[in-house]
């Protein structure tokens, strides 16, 4: 339930899919790059790079170790320190990490990022099937209900693209909002990341993905909603997965996307305790200004914004003050806990959060809440 409920903490797992491609025609070389001072502004280095399968990906790229110590956005190396931290909110290392700020465009980044090999091991495995606890009973069900603030605005996207149906859904497994619209008639095809094609994945290549559960393709062009939910943050090239995204996408379609926002008063009252930092799952911290230079650079242009994720801010707000108590994070430590101290827990947290929702609507009216939602038509 922490702010990358949707994909990070939810455990990317390997797909069972085999043979799924990603798309070859990524148009990144014919986008207009924006001033060359703009985040995100450096050409990719190689639009035309094939579709590689997962595997092919991981054998061939070495593995990421010493990071040029650079901005991702704009190649500068100058940085300002903000804070220095570990793995507060999981604890799945004692890895010490910076926070640093791009001294040119003000990009948020993790320094240094972890390596290929590594990046799995700071995931959660996803809760195993079976019977369910009361607590982890109410919490299913808290989930289900806050997630249909998600899916009225993709609904709105797909009837802004003028179009009935058609949505791919790019994340790492887990799927309340795939199977939320689903439930609702929509056909919602689940197109998964890898762990292994997050972390190796290169600047100007699109990011190979397989869809979940099928040999099935995903022709270039056919989706009229892309959505791409706390994703980006987790990636070392954001630029390759939007890429994908847009060669999915038919002309005038949109995309879907959710981030966490870094220019909000959660992180600006909380700093290294904000849970939106999820040091080291987020590679990088974005703002709005960097999210829609990244749009632009990308080929979208932004039609909508959302400041208000009932989902995600009252809940990232609970996370970060009182840590201990989110079932997600539980779950991650691994500790021992009878059925009532469980059940207790969990509802003093949803106490929590229901406390949380009138601050992070205001935040969100001053357009400083914690997530944002975008919707961005391909342009
Ligand atoms: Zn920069």
């Amino acid at each position: 339930m922490t702010a990358s409920s949707e994909s990070g903490n939810g455990a990317p797992q390997n797909g069972a899919a085999k043979g799924a491609r990603s798309p070859a025609d990524v148009g990144l070389a014919n986008n207009a790059a924006p001033p060359p001072t703009a985040p995100f502004s450096a050409p990719p280095s190689s639009p035309e790079s094939p579709a590689t399968t997962v595997k092919e990906a991981a054998a061939s790229a070495p593995e990421p170790t010493a990071e040029p110590a650079t901005c991702p956005a704009c190649g500068e190396a100058e940085a300002r320190l903000l804070f220095e931290t570990t793995d507060r909110l999981l604890r799945t290392t004692r890895n010490r990490y910076r926070i640093l700020e791009c001294a040119a465009c003000r990009l948020i980044r993790l320094d240094p990022p972890p390596r290929a090999s590594e990046w799995r091991t700071h995931f959660v495995k996803p809760e195993p099937p079976g019977t369910k606890s009361l607590a982890e009973r109410i919490e299913r069900a808290y989930r289900a209900l806050v997630v249909h603030d998600h899916v009225g605005f993709v609904i709105r996207a797909l009837r802004n693209a003028g179009e009935a149906d058609g949505i791919a859904d790019i994340g790492f497994h887990r799927g309340e909002l795939r199977r939320t619209l689903a439930e609702r008639g929509f056909r919602v095809v689940a197109v998964d990341i890898t762990p292994e094609a997050a972390a190796t994945s290169r600047k100007g290549e699109a990011l190979p993905l397989e869809i979940e559960g099928s040999e099935a393709t995903l022709a270039p062009g056919s989706c009229a909603v892309v959505t791409v939910l706390n994703v980006l943050e987790h990636l070392r090239d954001p630029a390759s997965c939007l890429a994908s995204a847009s060669a999915l996408l038919r002309p005038g379609g949109r995309l879907v996307l959710q981030a966490p926002n870094a220019n909000c008063w959660q992180f600006l009252t909380l700093g290294e305790h904000w849970s939106g930092l999820d040091v080291p799952r987020h590679l990088i911290s974005f703002r709005v200004p960097d999210l829609e230079a990244l749009l632009d650079f990308c080929g979208f242009e932004v039609v909508r914004r959302k400041f208000f994720s009932l989902r995600d801010n009252p809940a990232s707000l609970a996370t970060s003050v009182v840590p201990g108590l989110d079932p997600a994070v539980r779950r991650a430590r691994g500790g021992r806990e009878n059925e009532l101290a469980s059940l207790l827990k969990t509802l003093l947290y949803l106490l929590f959060v229901a406390f949380a929702v009138p601050f992070t609507v205001i935040e969100s009216a001053c357009r400083a809440g914690s997530s944002v939602m975008i919707e961005a038509r391909k342009k």
